[in-house]
């Protein structure tokens, strides 16, 4: 691409694609059919804006691949939302769920608007009359597409679209199941809010326990004691930025759009996001340096850098400065495919996005199932399991003549609840995934880095699956 063309993120998915699809035995035709995107929406409509003025909003959403269905895939409030942007972004969600296996094909939506400059009061009949333009033209449903939370939005939005999809749907029994990442109380899943950074932390952790992996970088093994650059405060950014810093790593800067700051004895996100909410701003946190610009974060020394905001912000101007060892894609397709070549150079490790930042989507297809069964997880058996487990001490301490401790029995005979179910059913997502993909990669050496390994994996399983169909007449 040369310099004067804009910046394309599908062609950047495309370009990672083909340069995976020469290491797969696919006919171009599947690959091309794998690649396109199946249907894209765009859309406009009014909205009276609380000082009585009317502004036409611009919206999508696109449908990459139905070679499993419904869709999924996030929506995401931005005003740098284009069609080109959620082609590519509902286009990593199919590579993305097929790689976790989760049986959804990709999707994605954006509404082009800066949700901190519209009220509470705009920002809900936008999201209602997002969704019942989805039901109009029979782009959402539990069985069809089914949205999730993305950059700009959360619990609050999702609430308004499973709201407003059931009351057009009256009767549809399992309407709660069109849109996941719901609040608990409208028939969300514990767990979901935290997935994606704890799906990165347990892929990063992974990743950070092969002996050989480390070797290479130069690394101990184990994410305790390494360095984590967090780019991003968000929903994603503070989990993943969480749970390192809970699993013994030190996160020694965060950013934030106004700016970064760094403190090398450790952050706490907690603090820094409190400080955030009090003063409006990441910048001046008491005992932490201010840097300059935020993407200044993006090129400290640290082991691991997590991008956590959005695409394109380590590209072929920054790679060749970026420092640290790892790169950890939370945010969908932060680094171009010229960082990618980079990195390859420079020897550092980029985890690819579409499986690391997988945990969001792999809890949303805990939370649909939890939908469509009508059940909350643990409530047939986390009663059973607890007798069951007491009983078994209670022979242990017949047969020994021994007692069991209070705090022993307590944890022992403790049945799953609902986040330790979802919580451990991602742990083995992401651990599986991760050493499929090493596997992958190691078995072909020729393959120049892991992002192509994981759109390796992905093809081959997407194009399975529409083999298996045999779709193609
Ligand atoms: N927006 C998230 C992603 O990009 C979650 C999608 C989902 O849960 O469907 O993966």
């Amino acid at each position: 691409m040369s310099a004067q063309q804009p910046y394309s993120f599908f062609h950047s998915v495309e370009r990672s694609f083909d340069k995976a699809a020469k290491f797969t035995k696919w006919d171009l035709g599947i690959l091309e059919q794998i690649k396109a995107c199946n249907s894209v929406y765009q859309m406009r409509f009014p909205v009276k804006r609380d000082d009585g003025s009317i502004e036409v909003i611009e919206a999508y959403r696109v449908q990459h691949s139905q070679h499993k269905t419904p869709c999924k895939g996030g929506i995401r409030f931005s005003d740098e939302v284009n069609q080109d942007e959620v082609m590519a972004l509902a286009s990593l969600m199919t590579y993305k769920c097929a790689i976790v296996n989760v049986p959804f094909g990709g999707g994605k939506g954006g509404i082009k608007i800066n949700p901190r400059k519209y009220s509470e009061y705009e920002l809900e009949k936008i999201t209602r009359r997002y969704t019942s333009e989805l039901v109009k033209k029979n782009f959402i449903g539990p069985g069809i597409d089914v949205p999730a939370p993305d950059y700009g939005t959360g619990e609050r939005e999702m609430s308004w679209i499973v709201d407003t999809y059931g009351s057009l749907k009256p009767g549809e029994i399992d309407s709660a199941g069109c849109v996941t990442g719901k609040p608990i109380t409208q028939g969300g899943v514990r767990g979901r809010k935290e997935a994606t950074g704890l799906g990165v932390f347990f892929g990063i952790r992974e990743v950070c326990n092969m002996e050989d992996v480390m070797k290479k970088l130069g690394l101990g093994i184990g994410v305790e004691g390494k360095t984590v650059v967090v780019q991003g405060l968000g929903n994603v950014g503070y989990h993943s930025a969480k749970f390192f810093r809970e699993g013994g790593a030190k996160v020694i800067a965060l950013a934030e759009y106004e700016g970064a700051i760094m403190n090398p004895a450790g952050l706490n996100e907690e603090e820094v996001f409190q400080h955030r909410k009090k003063t409006g701003s990441i910048l001046n946190f008491p005992g932490a340096t201010n840097l300059a610009k935020n993407t200044d974060a993006l090129e400290l020394e640290c082991d691991i850098l997590i991008p956590a905001a959005l695409e394109n912000v380590i590209n072929g101007d920054n790679a060749p400065r970026v420092k640290a060892k790892i790169i950890g894609e939370a945010a969908n397709g932060p680094c171009t495919p010229e960082a990618d070549e980079i990195f390859t150079q420079k020897g550092i490790l980029c985890v690819p996005d579409m499986y690391l930042n997988a945990g969001g989507v792999t809890v949303s297809y805990f939370e649909w199932l939890k939908n469509l069964s009508h059940v909350r997880y643990g409530r047939m058996e986390k009663r059973f399991n607890e007798n069951m487990n007491m009983q078994i001490i209670s022979q242990m301490e017949t047969l020994t003549g021994k007692k069991v401790s209070e705090a022993g029995k307590k944890s022992i005979v403790h049945g799953a609840d609902e986040q330790e179910l979802v919580h451990s059913g991602l742990e083995e997502t992401m651990i599986s995934a991760t050493r499929e993909i090493m596997d992958l990669w190691k078995s072909n050496p020729d393959i120049p880095d892991m992002r192509t390994a994981a759109y390796v994996s992905a093809i081959n399983k997407v194009a399975t699956s529409y083999a298996e169909l045999g779709i193609f007449p």
